[in-house]
């Protein structure tokens, strides 16, 4: 049965490879035009729903016997491109080699929506039924924000995908750490609120630099108090959770940070991201002609928030590190964060498979800087309780991280193996 699990996934892996569903232009049709026949099979009931015919999302039940919560299993189609000279097998290959499946999508996240169709199929076969719904949803347009997928779905056939518990990606990759073996499990994601900020000055020949007031110069100061300033710490659930669980003491949040990075400077960097509001500048640009000193300069700022928290607190955030004065900011992204309870009995099924799989496993809830669909679901059904969360124990958080988006993604056809299995246990623990 474990055998044939993950031969099932790594064919079914190897498939959806095979459909180039790079986005832009997505072009995931055909791709779920072959799952939703896979799924069909097996039992379950398909539908396709798009706001385009080329990019329809999938949904597809397996009909509850009466009354039980609702879980849905959820993944996207769409990936992010790929350079073939840069790969060691062709990214649309899903060749098979040295106990990996090769292909852009191979984590992120066709490996995924492979284990959750499988075990959602094997369930299925086997004549199981759950109590309440269980749901396969593969929706198209993740990788450009999601408005043709998780969102439209959410907002224009709500009724087709509501649901009371939801597994999607965001983590689970093993993370060593200090002779421990952590599995994460993503409950929240944090905002993004970018801006622009100005300063200002007088125009003026630069062949005579004290004539005018050059505004590029006053980014400089502006430049070294994001170097070294740190604003203060904004702490939500899954950071404090994750902080207890390992051992460490939330209330000293800067003293647990240099702990953990003396085991492992890596972990280290995720988890101080999450204490707070960040702010890093990506982008400057000044006077248009070399020749003209500028009378304004700019920078653009990638700022994140942890979930909850708005304009106001990181407009708040920005003036601790930089003042009141000297600069004018103007948002131009306002995505608030959103995020699930670390305790629920999904949490509680997951530990419970972890200790049966992994006994020196130690699952740990943990938040997102950036975001998934699972915003959208959040944000359409308040109740629901969503997680990312795809269990790898043979390729770490390390070893998988640096090949998402990139070349030579791959994934280790053993954990492929697991998340099915994990996929199949956890619907039952919820669904029985
Ligand atoms: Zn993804």
């Amino acid at each position: 049965m474990v055998d044939d699990l993950q031969a099932e996934a790594t064919r079914v892996l190897q498939r959806l490879v095979r459909f180039d569903t790079v986005n832009p232009p997505g072009d995931e049709r055909s791709a779920q035009e072959w799952l939703a026949g896979y799924l069909e099979r097996a039992g379950l009931a398909v539908s396709l729903l798009g706001a385009e015919p080329e990019r329809p999302n999938l949904v597809a039940r397996l009909k509850g016997t009466g009354d039980g919560p609702t879980l849905c299993l959820l993944s996207h189609m769409d990936t992010v491109l790929a350079t073939p000279s840069e790969w060691t097998h062709d990214p649309w290959s899903g060749d098979e080699a040295d106990g990996f499946v090769w292909g852009r999508g191979a984590l992120d996240m066709k490996s995924q929506t492979a284990a959750e169709a499988v075990a959602a199929a094997s369930l299925a076969r086997s004549g199981w039924r759950p109590r309440g719904d269980l749901l396969v949803v593969c929706v198209v347009d993740e990788e450009t924000g999601g408005r043709l997928g998780a969102q439209w779905i959410t907002q224009n056939h709500p009724d087709e995908v509501r649901c009371d518990y939801l597994l999607n990606e965001g983590a689970g990759e093993v993370i060593p750490y200090d002779g421990r073996r952590l599995y994460g499990v993503s409950c929240a994601e944090k905002g993004v609120f970018r801006f622009a900020l100005r300063t200002h000055g007088v125009a003026g020949h630069a062949s005579m630099p004290r004539m005018g007031d050059n505004a590029l110069l006053k980014l400089g100061p502006i430049l070294d108090r994001f170097r070294t300033g740190q604003p203060g710490v904004d702490l939500t659930d899954p950071p404090l959770a994750f902080l207890r669980a390992i051992g460490e003491d939330p209330e000293d949040a800067a003293g647990a940070v240099a702990r953990i990075a003396e085991h492992e400077p890596r972990l280290a960097a995720f988890v101080e991201a999450n204490l707070r509001v960040t702010f890093t500048p990506t982008m400057a640009s000044a006077s248009a002609k070399i020749n003209v000193i500028p009378s304004v300069a700019e920078l653009r700022v990638d700022c994140r928030t942890p979930p909850g928290l708005g304009e106001d607190d990181a407009r708040r955030r920005l003036v601790e590190i930089l003042g009141e004065d000297g600069y004018e900011v103007e948002f131009v992204e306002h995505t608030v964060g959103n995020g699930s309870p670390v305790e629920s009995p999904l949490m509680m099924a997951i530990e419970e498979w972890v200790g049966q799989e992994d006994p020196d496993g130690l699952v740990v809830p943990t938040m997102l800087p950036a975001f998934t669909d699972s915003r959208h679901f959040r944000a359409a059904f308040p109740d629901l309780v969503a997680y990312g969360f795809f269990p790898q124990s043979h390729q770490s958080l390390f070893d998988a991280f640096p090949l998402v988006h990139s070349a030579d993604e791959r994934i280790d056809v053993r954990d492929l193996g697991l998340a099915t299995r994990f996929f199949a246990d956890v619907s039952r623990r919820m669904l029985d």
